[in-house]
């Protein structure tokens, strides 16, 4: 099974070939490529238009640069049935469908949530490529797919997900067929808060590992610490760290600022694991590439005998690698969207999403 996996929600134009012989579990010679050009803002945070603009630019070249690739492990015969896809798509009688000459056996995109500009194109994007290639398009969820590459990387059965990215942030268990929200975020997401503190410090985006490299020499400062029931908030927190700018080092206040943050998305995936029993985390999104959160739920799983698996880099902040896994095991699924049914959703929440591709866990 080949599936060509496209990103597109926010700032990250990325395309991915992910070929297995069973997408059901990770295995050791199951091969993801990923092409990714990020979009740097002129100055402040993200600008919709202009991100989007950069989807119309990059989103052709990476996925052509996927396609190539797709075409040269075909030509390889890297899977069963590649002997019959070298035949080149444009040679191919148009009204078979499908057609086998098709170097991949699916298209998935990320369907949301996101920015609604960027999403549009590169749902766009993605459905004119499947009918093109006469494949099933597969709608995945951008947040699932945070949370399921670390799954699937990992062999867990039924972890705890944490997804600490720039515009979320879910604690995820699943139950009955969907995934549950045990905790998210009030108010911003948890990269946002931080990259909108950089900001306002005059550091460019995104701010997170500016704010880690300052930290690492600061004295902790105390900031507001939000947690209610198993929601979290960062806005006053980023303003309070703000504030404290007049007052403090900076190197202080990103101390106190990443302490804080990391303190609270960790006593709620720990709260999470306590309540439902479960004994695996996994950990997804950009902010997760920082090495003081990981290290304060590494001490917490060590702490409470809990498995905890955090996913390499290139499957953290966002890129087409997760989308492909997790459309393949949709496309394995038969969970595959019909073109006139696949319009993007911006607001798609992760608890929306039947779970076609995995069984309920014996308890
Ligand atoms: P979403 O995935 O929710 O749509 P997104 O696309 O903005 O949001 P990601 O690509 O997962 O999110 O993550 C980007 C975020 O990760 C940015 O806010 C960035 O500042 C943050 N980030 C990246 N590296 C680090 C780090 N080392 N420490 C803290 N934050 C980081």
């Amino acid at each position: 099974l080949r599936v060509l996996g496209i990103e597109g929600t926010a700032w990250a134009a990325s395309a991915a070939i992910y070929e297995t012989r069973d997408p059901s579990v990770g295995s050791a010679d199951e091969h993801v490529a990923i092409e990714s050009r990020a979009y740097e803002p002129s100055s402040g945070g993200l600008h919709p238009r202009e991100a989007a603009e950069h989807m119309r630019e990059a989103i052709p070249a990476v996925v052509d640069w996927a396609l190539d690739h797709a075409r040269e492990r075909a030509e390889k015969e890297s899977l069963p049935g590649d002997a019959e896809r070298s035949a080149p798509i444009d040679a191919v009688d148009a009204s078979t469908s499908p057609r086998p000459q098709a170097p991949v056996d699916a298209v998935a995109f990320s369907r949301g949530p996101g920015l609604g500009p960027c999403l549009r194109i590169t749902g766009t994007a993605a459905r004119a490529l499947a009918q093109r290639l006469g494949v099933p398009l597969v709608g995945v969820n951008h947040m699932l797919a945070h949370l399921e590459i670390g799954r699937h990387r990992a062999g867990f059965s039924d972890p705890i997900g944490l997804n600490a990215s720039g515009a979320n942030a879910h604690v995820l268990g699943y139950r009955n067929g969907k995934y549950r929200v045990l905790g998210e975020t009030m108010d911003t997401g948890v990269g946002n808060a931080i990259d909108k503190f950089a900001r306002e410090v005059g550091w460019s985006h995104p701010g997170g590992p500016t704010v880690e490299a300052h930290a690492r020499d600061g004295e902790y400062v105390e900031l507001p610490y939000v947690v209610k029931g198993m929601d979290f908030s960062f806005a006053g927190l980023s303003s309070a760290a703000q504030a404290a700018v007049a007052d403090h080092p900076v190197e202080d206040v990103c101390r106190g600022l990443e302490e804080t943050i990391f303190a609270m998305l960790t006593e709620v995936a720990e709260r999470a694991l306590a309540l439902t029993g479960r004994d695996e985390l996994v950990v997804g999104g950009g902010v997760a590439n920082n090495a003081r959160l990981q290290g304060m739920l590494e001490a917490m799983a060590a702490h409470r005998d809990a498995d905890l698996y955090i996913p390499e880099p290139r499957f953290l902040s966002d890129n087409a690698g997760m989308i492909a896994v997790l459309g393949a095991k949709q496309f394995a699924a038969g969970d595959t969207l019909a073109i006139d049914e696949s319009a993007v959703d911006s607001n798609y929440r992760p608890d929306a999403v039947p779970v076609t591709w995995r069984a309920d866990p014996p308890r």
